[in-house]
């Protein structure tokens, strides 16, 4: 086992040799967010046939060349084509036809003349335009075309991607199996959210928090409940998550007499590969996995409420992105000038909740305030997590560092006055 470790050696550790989880069937409206298995190749053109792009008339463009305003052409009207429907025969020379969006252009057309720029006078329809060739009509397989790729492997299903799997007659689509998670809480202190706090006790609300991360990253999860400062009752927590793809606990971890979560690990065969990483807040962290492959990925996170969430962002967080089949794993980076002076002593990445404004052509990244990592509300505030590097002590006001943006709307926000 590794120990004191930097950040991105633990983040090479948790993720190399992860592939992507299999793949499963699922229903197309219950695939938003996951992501293609295989590459989906269309079984049909779309649209199937040359159609029209509007409400109008089907007409022969060479028919009309000499239309205008002033010396207006009448053709008879032949039949209609309704959404849906054909036309009854080819369309002859000197014929126009009326016809709907979405409609089979008849043979013989190979233009709409859309109505607001016609008029109907009874059987015969009077346009005072000439039409291009080719004019508001929607080419066969200008959006698909049969036995084309339309979607590689690895694409992230959003609401178009779905749309145009509907539109290819597939109700139901292959996608990477999501992450299973199991949240295990230890701690004789731990209480459920509508328990007594009385007698210094506090809620487990890190199983809020870090299965509301999982949900963010695709995984799907189990709540093991609390268990104490035991070995037992760890072993006994910790066993009935070992059918997950994924075990996160928090607590216990440390080097105080009641941390008894890697001894425990150990003894139920899980190979510890790195404790401690050198950053703050977090460093406790520890990560393991099974021999054999078959058990689950563990991570040991550390107790505190923040240090738990910013070890599941920085490495619990690309694993499970992963194995969902997610090829982009990282927040988006910004360049920021620091509003304010930050201190630190060097020797561990720290990594700092900042806000975030865009102030003229910058991005201003202030503290969310206490940085201890039991301060939750530093985490609730935060828009993003800015590295200050291991070696730094300072990084004086108007300097500039990275941050990772937790918070995507932020980008959105508009540039001031
Ligand atoms: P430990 O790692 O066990 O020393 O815990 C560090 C700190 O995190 C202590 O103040 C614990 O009370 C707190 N803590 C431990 N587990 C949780 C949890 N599930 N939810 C919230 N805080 C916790
Ligand atoms: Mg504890």
């Amino acid at each position: 086992m590794r120990t004191g470790i930097e950040v991105d050696e633990a983040r090479r550790l948790v993720l190399s040799g992860r592939a992507p989880l299999a793949a499963e069937v699922v229903a197309t409206t219950a695939a938003l967010g996951r992501v293609l298995a295989l590459p989906v190749a269309s079984g049909r053109t779309l649209p199937p046939a040359d159609c029209s792009a509007m409400d109008g008339y089907a007409v022969r463009a060479t028919d009309l060349a000499a239309a205008r305003r002033s010396a207006p052409c009448r053709l008879p009207l032949a039949f209609e084509v309704p959404a849906g429907g054909s036309a009854p025969r080819p369309l002859r020379p000197g014929e126009a036809a009326r016809i709907f969006t979405g409609a089979p252009l008849p043979a013989g057309a190979d233009s709409v003349v859309m109505q607001e720029e016609a008029v109907a006078e009874g059987a015969v329809v009077c346009f005072s335009a000439a039409p291009a060739r080719g004019e508001h009509v929607r080419a066969a397989g200008e959006d698909v075309r049969a036995g084309e790729v339309v979607l590689a492997a690895g694409a992230r299903l959003g609401p178009a991607q779905l749309g145009l799997l509907a539109s290819l007659g597939r109700s139901v689509v292959r996608v990477h199996r999501r992450p299973h998670v199991a949240i295990l809480s230890g701690g004789d202190e731990l209480v459920e959210a509508d328990e007594d706090v009385a007698g210094g006790r506090i809620v487990a609300s890190n199983a809020y928090s870090l299965a509301a991360q999982c949900l963010e990253a695709g995984a799907t999860t189990m709540n093991l409940g609390i268990a104490r400062d035991t070995p037992a009752e760890l072993e006994r927590g910790f066993s009935a998550g070992l059918g997950a793809d994924v075990l996160v606990s928090s607590a216990g971890v440390s080097v105080g007499d009641h941390d008894h979560v890697r001894p425990v690990l150990e003894k139920l065969g899980c190979r510890l590969v790195f404790f401690g990483v050198a950053m703050k807040p977090g460093y406790p962290l520890t990560f393991g996995h099974f021999d054999d492959g078959r058990g689950p990925l563990v991570f040991g996170l550390p107790g505190n409420p923040v240090s738990a969430m910013v070890t599941f962002e920085l490495f619990v967080r690309p694993l499970l992105l992963r194995l969902g089949g997610h090829a982009v794993l990282t927040r988006p980076q910004l360049r920021v000038v620091l509003g304010e002076t930050l201190r630190k002593k060097s020797g561990r990445q720290h990594f700092v909740r900042v806000t975030l404004a865009r102030e003229g052509a910058q991005w201003v990244a202030r503290s969310t305030g206490n940085q201890s990592s039991g301060v939750l509300r530093s985490m609730a505030l935060a828009q993003g997590l800015l590295v200050f590097p291991a070696a730094a002590g300072e990084l004086a006001a108007g300097e500039s560092a990275d941050v990772l943006v937790l918070d995507r709307d932020v980008l959105a926000a508009p540039e001031p006055p």
